[in-house]
Parts: C-alpha cells; sequence; structure tokens
C-alpha cells in the first residue's frame, strides 16, 4: 500500500537468520557474514541473527570436559557448552558495529528463551524475548546465541542438544511472527542425497513440511529434527541457503523454501537418507520405555527408536551417545543387550504417500544390487531399510539411481 506522497505503508519486513557453525569457524567468515547482515540491514528489514559455535567449538568443549571428567555433571556441561555461542554472538556484533550497523547480542537468558530443566537436551516451553523487541524497536540488528536457554523453575542455564541452534532460530522466528527463518550453512540447499556420498546429488528448491520431517527424521542432517517439527506446528517459513553469496559459480541452487501450502504436482523419488550407525537390540524382559527410562537413569544420554518388532528394536543416537550405549552394555549385566551394532538405515521419501508399488520398485533396486534388507518399514511419505553398514553407500548409490 503507498500513501498519496508515494510513502510505503507496508511494515519491514522482519527476516530471521541463523549462521551455522562452519560459516563463522574463522574471524575473516564473521565479518563476511557481519557485511552481509548490514546490507540486509540497510536494505530496510528488520533483522534477528541466531548463531551458532565457531567451527568445531562445541566438539573441542566436550573434548576438554573428557579430559577433565569422565562423567562430568550435566549442569556443569551446560554452563561449558553455551560458551561457544556467546563467543559467536560477541564477536559478529563487534564485526556489525564497526560496519556502523548498531547490534547488541544476547545470551539464551537475556532472550528470554524459557527451557524444561532437564540439561544437555532441554525442549524450550516459552518464549519471553521482551529485550529482543526492544532492541529491535532502537533500529538495532539483534544477535542471539543459539542452542541455549535458561530454566526459570531451576534458573539454571540449560541446552538444547547437538545442533539445537536450529530450534532457536524457528522458535524465535515464531515468537516475533517474522516473514521467514533462513538457515544459513555452508551447504547452499537441502539436497537429493548428501552431496559428499552422492556426487551427482541435486538441489531440491521447494518442499511441504512433511517431506522435510520425514527426512530429518531418517537422517537428513540439514536441520534438527525438532526445528522442522516445530516449523510445521507453528508455520514458520523456512529458507535453506548458503551463507556465502557472492561465489562466482553459476551453478550454485538458490536455496530451498520449505512452507505448508507447497504440494509437488507429480509422485517421483525426492530424497534419500540414511543414518551410519544404527543397532539393534533385544529387550528381553523389558519394555521399550522401560528400557529408555534405564538409560536416561544411567545418564547414558538419549536414544532415537526408528522400528519395533516384538522384542526387538532398531535404534539410533548421535555418535557419543552410541559409544556410551555400547560401553554400558558391555559392562555388567542387563536385562537388554546389543545384537548388532554394524547396521546403517538407508530412507527414500517420495513427493507423495507411499504405496505397494513403490515398495516393490525399491525393494527389487535393493535387491539387483545384492543388497541385504535385514529390516524394512514405511511412513506416509518414505521406505525405510535397515542394512549391513558395509552396504551403505553401496545402497544409497542404488536408490539414488531412481531420482
Ligand atoms: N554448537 C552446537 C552444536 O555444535 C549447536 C549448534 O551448532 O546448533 O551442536
Ligand atoms: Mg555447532
Amino acid at each position: 500500500m503507498s500513501t498519496p506522497t508515494g510513502i510505503s505503508l507496508k511494515r519491514q519486513p522482519l527476516i530471521v537468520q541463523k549462521y551455522g557453525g562452519a560459516t563463522l569457524a574463522d574471524p575473516e567468515k564473521i565479518k563476511q557474514v557481519a557485511q552481509r547482515i548490514c546490507s540486509l540491514h540497510t536494505s530496510g528489514a528488520k533483522v534477528v541473527v541466531i548463531v551458532s559455535a565457531m567451527g568445531k567449538t562445541t566438539n573441542q568443549l566436550i573434548d576438554l570436559a573428557k579430559q577433565v571428567s569422565p562423567r562430568p555433571l550435566l549442569r556443569e556441561m551446560d554452563m561449558l557448552l553455551s560458551v561457544g555461542e556467546r563467543m559467536s554472538m560477541s564477536l559478529l556484533s563487534m564485526a556489525l558495529n564497526d560496519l556502523g550497523c548498531t547490534a547488541i547480542s544476547f545470551t539464551g537468558s537475556q532472550a528470554g528463551i524459557l527451557t524444561d530443566d532437564s540439561h544437555v537436551n532441554a525442549n524450550i516451553l516459552e518464549v519471553k524475548a521482551f529485550r529482543v523487541e526492544e532492541a529491535l524497536e532502537q533500529d538495532k540488528v539483534v544477535i542471539l546465541a543459539g542452542f541455549q536457554g535458561v530454566s526459570p523453575k531451576t534458573k539454571e542455564i540449560t541446552t538444547l542438544g547437538r545442533g539445537g541452534s536450529d530450534i532457536s532460530a524457528v522458535a524465535i522466528a515464531d515468537y516475533l511472527k517474522a516473514d521467514r527463518c533462513e538457515i544459513l550453512k555452508d551447504v547452499d540447499s537441502v539436497y537429493t542425497a548428501d552431496p559428499k556420498l552422492v556426487l551427482n546429488a541435486r538441489s531440491i528448491p521447494q518442499m511441504n513440511y512433511r517431506h522435510l520431517l520425514e527426512m530429518t527424521q531418517w537422517g537428513a542432517k540439514v536441520l534438527h529434527q525438532r526445528s522442522v517439527d516445530l516449523a510445521a506446528q507453528k508455520q514458520v517459513i523456512l529458507f535453506v541457503g548458503a551463507a556465502n553469496t557472492d561465489t562466482s559459480n553459476d551453478t550454485e541452487s538458490t536455496g530451498t523454501l520449505i512452507t505448508h501450502e507447497f504440494a509437488f504436482e507429480r509422485k517421483h523419488l525426492l530424497a534419500i537418507n540414511s543414518y551410519q550407525r544404527v543397532f539393534e537390540i533385544q529387550l528381553d524382559t523389558f519394555s521399550l520405555v522401560d528400557f529408555q527410562k534405564y538409560l536416561q537413569f544411567h545418564q547414558v544420554g538419549q536414544i532415537q527408536i526408528l522400528h519395533q518388532q516384538n522384542s526387538t528394536v532398531w535404534i539410533t543416537a548421535p555418535e557419543e551417545t552410541l559409544s556410551s550405549l555400547q560401553d554400558f552394555m558391555s559392562s555388567g549385566s542387563h536385562p537388554a543387550r546389543i545384537t548388532q551394532s554394524e547396521l546403517s538405515s538407508v530412507s527414500t521419501t517420495f513427493t507423495q504417500s507411499v504405496t505397494d508399488s513403490d515398495l516393490h520398485e525399491t525393494a527389487a533396486i535393493l535387491k539387483g544390487a545384492a543388497i541385504p534388507v535385514i529390516q524394512s518399514t514405511v511412513s506416509d511419505l518414505s521406505l525405510h531399510f535397515i542394512v549391513p553398514a558395509e552396504k551403505r553407500s553401496q545402497a544409497i548409490q542404488a536408490l539414488h539411481s531412481l531420482i
């Protein structure tokens, strides 16, 4: 809408941008990111930026903790891990202010990211980002530390689990009713398969939350699974794109837009995803719920259940959790045991709901490539196969030939 004098009454767009750790890995990269944010702000947008820890900082902090204590208290782990994002946020804010772009950084607790009281894997309960709104009113760029919050119950600093800054970004975008939430990375979009594993993997320009949810549930690392869940629930428009836009490579994709409305016109295979490490566990006398409680009680960490059949379950977890699970289960006797640890999962996600003929076609490809299927399961848009770990890469390549 315009006034007779031509002055636009349209509200200023509000963009939430999340920068991944790789895009902030060194001072030069931080300054480049600052340039990009500054031009967005100068173009008239209100900008809130969520940062991850620089490069491999979080891994280094975990490593440091292990050198001091074999089983550190989780409360102290959160005190330590939250430092990583605090470094990025303050450095980025310094770089922006030097460019003449007024910026202010906040920790999760300063920004009112309120979580439950569990350490290392907390859930956001509520956002009360009053200071963020106030700073936006003053036309400042706001930089927030991702991956962290505070529990109003215990008053303790918490972290949201590995990769959790995506969740921070979506939560703040929802709270501020942002026009969109951009997840900016060193990878420039969502791909049909991991480009490191499949050389001819292609970028996917657009999809629905439903597709990305199934992809992240079955191993796509492009976004944190819980962040996609939250975006779908709250209908936060997501965009995955490259942090660095000034490359001269003209084959570069223009990113992936993820919305509620988008529907593919035609049924076809969209993407292949995979978990490299899957364990098969015999529960024996345990129920699945008791087994999960047992692991939690012994501080082994959270596992992700992929499939259950009677008393056999197939699970995956972050690398650290899998190794501590292996150590734990091999020491002493437990009412459950790992029966196979050299497994992987490979999943095919389709543009529309799967049918029997998709299953036949996919199974025939795996059979043709002499890949034994240990277990297969179906979800709305996807088929999932548990295969021997040594056949993983071959299975991914074979299935990708259908795309
Ligand atoms: N820095 C944290 C991690 O590496 C959180 C994040 O990157 O989202 O897991
Ligand atoms: Mg990180």
